[in-house]
């Protein structure tokens, strides 16, 4: 294991003016004081492991990254507990993921105790970043992205790994509100074959006009059906999708190869079993949903993902009209399921799962 060499910053940010910044950070605007770097080489493997203050990187025009978009990246939180440390939710499996993700992109890939090793670091340095009322948290955002510069179709044969951080307030300032979501038939998330499975700035390239008519629309978030049948439910552009049925019951889309397999999805999974419901992994259509919701057959409906924990979906709105599902609210197994995974990622209530790590 290569060691991580740490550069202070000469010229941190105030404590009077973080203070400033952390009252109310948003989303993804407000950045800590460092970074971490660590490079790829062909032949050479990774080297360069470095905390630094956080800077532009200087960038050749014929960067591969720029051309070609071979990219993946990574979205995990630290959360100030409240036993006053600040603890990770499963960044192991983050790590496995990212490893994944660059398997499926032809990148090197990071080996996963140097990802673990720089969030340490990273934390280590920034402690005082992490905000600590409500459900704010300090956002972790590693990247990894082919940095050398030719202009050739290969994989690169050089990669840089960076991670920032950010520190973001709840992100529903004003409680939980369900969302309401388009469902887009214009367009395609990920087909078989694709890149649906990996986290890549791709596939968010790719949906950003779809976001765009959902917000045209009138609705928040895109859902998106698979790309052959353009009949089952496959995720929303950044999160996973369960629905509750009256029996008490969860269904969510199997992972098919075009979904993203979100770590919060695994964990509610987890979590809902151990509160006796059964949880099957299956196709469900839009067909279905609509029907169930109507018949009173699937009460609730929510998304999830790190950003925003578990969302309610009150409204489905597509080109041949909308419906809504229960009441339009937030349903109690959503509230439970949400309360008790933010209550362990808080160190609220016992982690039978070994699931967070204290830094
Ligand atoms: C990151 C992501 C998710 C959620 O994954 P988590 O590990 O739960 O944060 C879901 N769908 C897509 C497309 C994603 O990129």
């Amino acid at each position: 294991m290569i060691d991580f060499e740490i550069h202070r910053n000469p010229q941190p940010v105030t404590a009077t003016e973080r203070e400033a910044l952390l009252a109310n950070p948003g989303f993804g605007r407000v950045f800590t004081d460092h970074m971490v770097t660590i490079r790829y080489a062909e032949g050479k493997g990774w080297y360069d492991a470095r905390v630094e203050p956080r800077a532009p990187i200087p960038m050749d025009p014929a960067t591969a990254v720029l051309h070609y978009a071979q990219e993946i990246f990574e979205g995990l939180k630290v959360y100030n507990r409240v036993d006053g440390k600040l603890g990770l939710f499963r960044a192991d499996a983050n790590a496995r993921r990212f490893v994944d993700s660059a398997h499926r992109m032809a990148m090197a890939p990071l080996p996963e105790e140097l990802f673990l090793g720089s969030i340490r670091h990273l934390v280590n340095v920034d402690r005082e970043w992490v905000p600590s009322d409500g459900e704010s948290s300090l956002y972790l955002r590693p990247f990894q992205y082919a940095s050398e510069v030719f202009l050739g179709v290969r994989p690169s044969l050089e990669y840089l790994y960076v991670l920032i951080a950010s520190p973001v307030g709840s992100y529903f300032s004003g409680g939980v509100k369900p969302v309401t979501l388009w469902v887009s038939t214009d367009f395609s998330r990920a087909a078989p074959g694709g890149t649906g499975a990996a986290k890549c700035g791709g596939n968010y390239a790719a949906g950003l006009i779809a976001q765009a008519q959902a917000i045209e629309q009138g609705c928040d978030q895109v859902v998106y059906l698979d790309a052959v049948h353009r009949r089952y439910i496959d995720e929303l552009g950044g999160m996973n999708v369960f629905f509750v049925y009256a029996d008490g019951s969860l269904a969510t889309p199997e992972l098919n190869g075009a979904i993203l397999p979100g770590i919060t999805r695994d964990s509610v999974i987890t979590l809902a079993r151990e509160e006796g419901r059964t949880v099957t992994e299956r196709p469900v259509t839009i067909d279905e949903w609509r029907d169930g919701a109507a018949s009173g057959e699937i009460v609730e409906t929510f998304a999830c993902g790190t950003a925003a924990v578990l969302t309610p979906i009150g409204r489905v709105r597509a080109a041949e009209g909308e419906f809504v599902i229960g009441d339009g609210g937030t349903g109690p197994v959503t509230s439970a399921l949400r309360q008790s995974l933010v209550d362990i990622q808080y160190g609220r209530i016992a982690d039978s799962h070994q699931w967070t790590s204290i830094i």
